[in-house]
């Protein structure tokens, strides 16, 4: 059948079973690539997108059912196909890919606005009231609508509706003219040569600036820029400067905002009217038409990884999308990946712009110590006015035991054990958030004797306060519960006399305390001791980042780490300031072990209620990978992974140098299993590049 056209949609359904796209005749509205419309689909109307069109359908006529309406926004073409990219790339669907580029849901603002006409102002018999109102103009009509609708009347002045922004509240920042250091000149002119680059450089050395000047580089190329920082939350001041630069030219996106917020935003991004789009990962989607830079900040931020389907990697994606839009790439930190070290060419940042040295390090040995704080650290704390510690979350967690029979509390949805809350008199699940009251005995023993082991950061923040006599706040995910909690405690400490910030991961992000002279990581091998191979990087960046936060003013600063593994590469080269000695062997090690860089890695989990399904696809996956994949590919698993939210799951990974045959094997696999009927209760996960 031939037709004027065919609209080829792919229905926004999250199932795996279908393989669209789906013929439709088109709607009475026009409608192109991109084009966001409705459609019949079996007995349900479901929103699609059209990604494609086409003159002619393999449909017979009479099956060939019309779409109806079309939404006002439209995805911009290249996102629809950098969707359909993910959704391979990722081993996911079509839709659920789709659905990360759609137009946020909303509509304008509107208010009456009210100017002139070029009716001339002799001979018009006007009152005193009259000619202010006139000379107000133009403005938005507000109370004097009566007044100028009568003024309208007489063709002296046009009163419309007109779309008003709704802008996000952001922290003010000033902006100051500076000139760039050689080196900061050179990286300009590397990335205005475009292509890709890595910008090293410790915290403080001028990357922002870098980021900036690149920018307006590109803007003035008739360009337009994405602007990827972490949380926004954690790096207001990176979002202050830019907008104290750019002005209204900048759009901010981030899951935050309000609704009417978000679509402002957007739509100036879709119209041009702002040609820089700011925000975390989701950002990398911003419709920035003619796209000429890409700058990801803090690259190495965990926080880049999105853990819903697809399981995509902002970096990763936002590497090809400026490659398809032939646009420059820059990414900045000072503790790069080693991916990342090794794939991009360098622009180096080598000392802080005001020459401080950075603060110096020492690694205290916690081996055989009865006490979580090292007498020195407990000295350190008493003598500084402000300080940062930093505990990481999984060491220090506290579980509750029976000292009689052993028995630790679990989940009963996970099979991991729960953690105490002290203040709450509760233990909680830290993956599903199952929480039940601290028992007063042993439901195994009777025993009165339970224990409570560990030290999490509230029994440090207990010790500390003992210790200290100065307020301490306390940042980690239960403080940081609610979306203005972080910048509000933030900003508590920022403006404290004197304070000790205790926190998780969290503390070490981006922030900028001048006065802050201490820094102490507590049990900084705790990450080490996780079967990660990102174990190392991770440690090294923690040190490396508290380091950076100390001492940013004129009094310096240190930084102590506690640990019981001194001589671990990372905690060493941390304690050196060496982030090139640290990725040459960190390189090195990777090579050995065959781990990222040096192959791909390619998790699949399966999951269900019950065992016996999840045992026999967990058996499936691995041997239909293994089927098609070459001897370059190896399968690990399946193997079993504790019970989570009450679901059975077995994982398989694949180890790679075919990065695309492993991909397109996984998805095959995955596809067919996710279609057989007998494993029709098991829910599949692939997660491509896992963090
Ligand atoms: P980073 O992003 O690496 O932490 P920034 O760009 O924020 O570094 O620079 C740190 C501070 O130094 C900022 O206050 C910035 O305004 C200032 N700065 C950056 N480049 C220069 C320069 N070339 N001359 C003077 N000050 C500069
Ligand atoms: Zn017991
Ligand atoms: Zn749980």
């Amino acid at each position: 059948m031939v037709f004027d056209v065919i609209a080829r949609v792919e229905p926004l359904t999250t199932t795996r079973k279908l393989s669209g796209p789906f013929d439709y005749l088109p709607p009475a509205d026009p409608v192109g690539v991109g084009s966001v419309v409705r459609i019949p689909f079996g007995r349900q109307r479901l929103d699609g997108v059209v990604v494609d069109l086409a003159a002619a359908s393999e449909v017979p006529e009479d099956k060939l059912v019309r779409a109806t309406g079309v939404r006002a926004e439209s995805v911009p073409e290249d996102l629809v196909e950098l969707a359909l990219w993910m959704a391979r790339e990722y081993c996911s669907t079509p839709a659920r890919a789709l659905a990360l580029v759609l137009p946020p849901p909303g509509r304008e603002r509107t208010l009456l606005w009210a100017e002139r006409t070029a009716a001339p102002l002799d001979g018009e018999r006007l009152t005193g009231n009259q000619r202010a109102l006139l000379d107000r103009l133009p403005g938005p009509a507000g109370e004097d609508l009566a007044a100028l609708r009568r003024l309208e009347a007489r063709g002296l002045v046009a009163v419309a509706p007109r779309a008003r922004r709704r802008a996000p509240r952001t922290n003010a920042a000033d902006d100051r003219a500076v000139a760039l250091t050689p080196e900061q000149e050179a990286a300009v002119a590397a990335v205005r040569g475009g292509g890709s680059h890595l910008l090293h450089g410790v915290t403080g050395s001028g990357k922002t600036e870098v980021y900036l000047r690149a920018c307006a580089d590109a803007l003035a190329a008739g360009r337009g820029v994405i602007v990827l920082v972490p949380e926004i939350a954690l790096t207001p001041q990176t979002v202050a400067r830019f907008q104290a630069r750019f002005g209204d030219t900048v759009a901010l996106l981030h899951s935050a905002l309000g609704e009417g917020e978000r679509y402002d935003e957007w739509r100036r991004l879709r119209t041009g009217a702002a040609r820089i789009a700011v925000g975390p990962r989701s950002a990398v989607f911003a419709p920035v038409a003619r796209l000429g830079l890409v700058v990801i900040d803090e690259e190495h931020d965990g926080s880049y990884k999105h853990e819903g389907d697809p399981r995509y990697d902002a970096r990763h994606v936002a590497a090809e999308r400026a490659r398809r839009a032939g646009a420059a790439l820059l990414a900045g930190s000072a503790t790069p990946r080693p991916e990342t070290w090794r794939a991009l060419p360098h622009l180096k940042l080598s000392s802080r712009v005001d020459a401080r040295p950075l603060p110096p390090v020492r690694v205290l040995d916690m081996v055989g110590a009865q006490h979580p704080l090292h007498p020195l650290t407990r000295r350190a704390l008493q003598a500084a006015r402000k300080s940062i510690v930093l505990l990481n979350r999984r060491g220090w967690s506290n579980f509750l035991t029976c000292r009689s029979c052993g028995k630790v509390w679990e989940c009963p949805q996970c099979d991991v054990a729960l953690v105490l809350h002290r203040a709450e008199r509760a233990i909680a699940c830290h993956h599903c958030g199952h929480r039940e009251r601290v028992p007063d005995r042993c439901d195994a023993c009777g025993s009165l004797a339970v224990a409570r082991y560990g030290a999490g950061t509230e029994r440090i923040e207990a010790e500390l306060r003992e210790a200290l006599d100065v307020p301490v706040f306390r940042l980690d995910a239960d403080t940081a519960a609610t979306k203005d909690a972080v910048p509000e405690l933030l900003a508590r400490f920022h403006a404290a006399p004197a304070g000790l910030l205790l926190g998780t991961q969290m503390v070490a992000k981006g922030h900028d305390f001048p006065d802050v002279t201490l820094g102490v990581v507590l049990d900084a091998d705790s990450t080490l001791r996780f079967p990660d191979f990102r174990a190392e990087e991770r440690t090294f960046a923690l040190i490396a980042q508290l380091a950076g936060r100390a001492g940013r003013g004129p009094e310096g600063g240190r930084v102590l780490v506690q640990t019981t593994a001194p001589d671990a590469p990372a905690i060493e080269a941390a304690s050196r300031h060496d982030a090139d000695g640290f990725l040459a062997g960190e390189l090195e090690r990777r090579r050995a072990l065959r781990y990222p860089p040096f192959a791909d890695l390619i998790r699949v989990v399966a999951s269900a209620e019950a065992p016996d399904p999840v045992r026999a696809a967990g058996a499936r996956l691995a041997e239909a990978i293994a089927g098609a994949v070459g001897p370059r590919s190896e399968i690990l698993g399946p193997a079993p992974l504790f019970r989570l939210r009450g679901r059975e799951r077995r994982q398989v990974v694949v180890k790679t140098t075919q990065r695309e045959a492993a991909i397109r094997a996984t998805a095959a696999a995955v596809g067919a299993a996710a279609r057989d009927r007998a494993l029709r209760d098991v829910a599949f996960s692939v997660d491509v590049d896992p963090q």
